[in-house]
């Protein structure tokens, strides 16, 4: 095994900022093959990665985190992905169910400590069962939607995983993402429709009111505070001192030392 480094990242990340999508996911595919997927809650972002990936087209499984208190719109659309676009839906669940959870801890996620420990176990530990599977993992996160994603990096080194998080879409404009949902007839889930901006579990997700930032509607009875779950660890680390070990003729691939993909 080598090491690399989010430093290493951005080096070549920098030669990353003008590609499309789909030119990001074939490079991914390409540069990790059998050991890369996506990762999608099932929003807006992540069918239309679903989508691309189904249509460029890549065998690229997608790992879905099942909290156990997913709203049903949720697991529908999952299930409309897999059904209608072919993906590959790979379901992750916690240890407990939310009853057994609450039977143990209480209410977690109604305190702030609380939100935290319920967030790992039920997203974050759910992934880490798949850890040493995967060398890379797709996301969907776009700066478009501000706050701590609003400078969030196309390349990632995902400690906890030991992998590579790419971000395809990171420079993805609102506009260019209606553009596509329109042209494309992306099925995406219905609880857009009923002013969710962001979705989540069912416990912690609320509609926004026009002008409120897209995030006010998660956690919104802890404030402010608290506003990421954990599972995109860029979301809560500033994303410099961190690296991963990979086999050296990956990290390689990876810096553009052994790759002839043409874009
Ligand atoms: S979003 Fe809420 S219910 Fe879901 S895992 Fe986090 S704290 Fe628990």
């Amino acid at each position: 095994m080598a090491r690399i480094t989010q430093a290493d990242l951005n080096r070549i990340a920098k030669t990353f900022e003008e590609r499309t999508p789909e030119e990001l996911l074939r490079w991914a595919k390409e540069t990790f093959g059998n050991r890369l997927a996506a990762i999608s809650a099932m929003q807006q972002s992540g069918c239309v990665m679903g989508h691309m990936i189904s249509r460029i087209p890549l065998d690229i499984p997608v790992l879905f985190v099942d909290t156990g208190v997913m709203f049903q719109e949720t697991l529908e659309t999952r299930d409309r992905m897999a059904r209608e676009y072919g993906l590959k839906v790979r379901t992750l669940s916690p240890e407990l169910t939310m009853v057994e959870q609450t039977e143990k801890f209480g209410v977690l996620y109604l305190s702030v400590e609380g939100q935290q420990a319920c967030c790992h176990m039920r997203k974050v530990e759910p992934l880490l069962k798949v850890k040493g599977e995967y060398d890379a993992l797709i996301s969907s996160l776009r700066r478009a939607d501000g706050g701590r994603r609003g400078d969030c990096p196309i390349l990632a080194i995902d400690m906890e995983m030991n992998a590579v998080r790419i971000n395809p879409l990171a420079n993805f404009s609102d506009e260019a993402m209606d553009d596509y949902l329109r042209a494309n007839k992306v099925i995406i889930n219905p609880l857009h429709a009923q002013g969710f901006s962001t979705i989540g579990c069912n416990r912690c997700t609320t509609p926004v009111m026009p002008g409120e930032p897209k995030r006010a509607g998660r956690w919104r009875h802890l404030g402010p505070w608290s506003t990421y779950c954990g599972i995109n660890p860029t979301d809560l680390d500033d994303g410099t001192a961190t690296s991963a070990d990979l086999p050296q003729d990956l990290i390689d691939r990876i810096m553009g030392q052994k790759t002839d993909f043409m874009i």
